[in-house]
């Protein structure tokens, strides 16, 4: 369903009109096309505080995704990094302000603000406060910054184990993700799957296989079409209704199709069964809504979600894990919804089951990593245009797509690019985290 609003207040008097009322004023985003890679502009490299990373300039540079950040631009930068990692008092938190009041006006449209910060030291209270702080400074800057730029925070303490992060974020891949807070960990030595053919930073996903669930249309689709343009081989499962849209999808993208209910009981061994040479990236896309208040949900609305969208999710995740079929090196990339981490009137049910996919995420990422070499994130889609919002009454939708900070609903691909930043060999740093892709949805923190 397009969004005629958007359309509208894109064309000059559309914008005027809109100015003069004091409605919102979405900005065109500007995505990944083949044409466009990345951001034009400079790339600045700022700190606050003496820096954490123990690195020199140099390294810095080369290890947050030899991205020719440079320290004095000449042209509007399309990108600024704030190393605020050696913010340990109230004092040096002024320098992260110094630093970035004079710059944020000429940051271009479109453009990104990533600010690194430190893990949080509990043995440290001061530490702690201010490297809290710079959550509340980034989530605030992503709320008033507008035209359509982005502001994340990584927490980090090693930068060569961020790079696949930050090429991510500093990219028109991440158009729509805003207001987050990533945690890098160091990349274990030994997660790399054996198989793995030497690194191609264009094509990622090269020699690995990939099965995207619910992907014969809608975001389903989107990942498993920015998967294959990585470079994995794709097999498309859908439920036995969907076929033909799924066989589509796979012979568009040179992959196979798969038609298997994702809740019968034995869902995991049957996909364990097409797949004799094992698996690298499992992402759990396929959910359904069945909306209605409490006071009116019959059992059957409540068990059919949770059955789809999470109870499924965990049989299969175990089965594919305990009969190795999820190779050392893979990635679990599990959905889950704004709805699940801030509640939604008439999704009790869809509520809860989102939710689980959080706990389940942090709970089995630690162990998924130490004993099988894998990582689990969850992405957590804010309003998206899919089949599923269609169906939404006219000025619920509308409100959906206004309130975030990007006022506009985002594009199955914007979830794609962010699974896929997951799925990516690079990302073994990345553990245990709920990313939301919602352009800073103001549902939820
Ligand atoms: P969609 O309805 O367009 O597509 C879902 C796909 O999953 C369909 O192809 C469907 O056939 C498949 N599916 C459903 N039940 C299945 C089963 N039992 N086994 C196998 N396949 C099954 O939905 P979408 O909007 O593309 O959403 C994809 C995911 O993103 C869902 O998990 C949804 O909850 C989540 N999400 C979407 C939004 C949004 O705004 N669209 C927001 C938050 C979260």
């Amino acid at each position: 369903m397009a969004d005629r609003y958007l359309s509208f207040t894109g064309t000059a008097p559309g914008r005027l009109l809109t100015r003069r009322l004091g409605l919102p004023q979405p900005a065109a985003l500007q995505r990944w096309t083949p044409e466009r890679p990345s951001l034009k502009g400079a790339r600045l490299l700022l700190t606050a505080g003496k820096s954490d990373l123990g690195l020199t300039d140099a390294d810095t540079r080369t290890a947050l995704g030899s991205l020719d950040l440079t320290t004095a631009p000449s042209e509007k930068p399309a990108a600024v990094v704030l190393d605020a990692t050696g913010v340990r008092d109230v004092e040096t938190l002024a320098e992260v302000h110094a630093a970035l009041h004079p710059v944020v006006r000429s940051v271009a449209d479109s453009g990104r603000v990533v600010v690194l910060g430190a893990p949080l030291d509990p043995a440290d209270h001061h530490q702690a406060a201010v490297q809290q702080a710079l959550e509340g400074f980034t989530r605030s800057l992503g709320k008033e910054i507008g035209r359509g730029r982005t502001v994340n925070l990584v927490r980090l303490t090693d930068a060569h184990a961020a790079e696949s992060t930050m090429r991510f974020l500093l990219s028109p891949r991440s158009a729509y993700v805003s207001g987050q807070v990533v945690e890098v960990g160091s990349a274990p030595a030994d997660v790399t799957a054996p198989h793995d053919p030497p690194h191609d930073p264009d094509r990622p996903l090269t020699g690995r296989t990939a099965l995207v669930t619910g992907a014969a249309r809608g975001i389903g689709e989107a990942v498993a079409e920015t998967l294959a343009r990585d470079g994995a081989r794709v097999v498309v499962l859908d439920v036995p209704q969907a076929e033909q849209d799924a066989r589509r999808v796979a012979d568009r993208l040179g992959g196979t199709a798969l038609a298997l209910d994702i809740t019968a009981p034995d869902a995991g061994t049957r996909i364990a069964a097409a797949l004799p040479d094992g698996l690298d990236v499992l992402v759990h896309n396929a959910g359904i809504t069945r909306d209605r208040r409490l006071v009116n949900m019959p059992a059957e609305r409540w068990s059919s979600v949770l059955d789809v969208n999470l109870a499924s999710v965990l049989r299969t995740t175990d089965a594919l894990l305990e009969s190795g079929t999820l190779r050392r090196g893979g990635r679990v990339v599990a959905t889950a919804s704004i709805a699940g981490l801030a509640g939604n009137a008439g999704q009790t049910n869809y509520g809860a089951s989102k939710a689980g996919i959080v706990g389940l995420v942090r709970a089995l990422a630690p162990r998924a990593l130490a004993e099988h070499g894998v990582t689990v994130n969850a992405v957590a889609p804010g309003f998206v245009e899919t089949k599923m919002t269609a169906a939404i009454p006219l000025f619920i939708r509308e409100a959906g797509r206004r309130m975030n900070s990007l006022a506009q609903g985002g594009l199955p691909i914007d979830v794609a690019e962010t699974t896929a930043w997951l799925a990516d060999p690079g990302s073994s740093g990345v553990n245990g985290q709920v990313v939301r892709v919602c352009g800073q949805s103001l549902l939820g923190a």
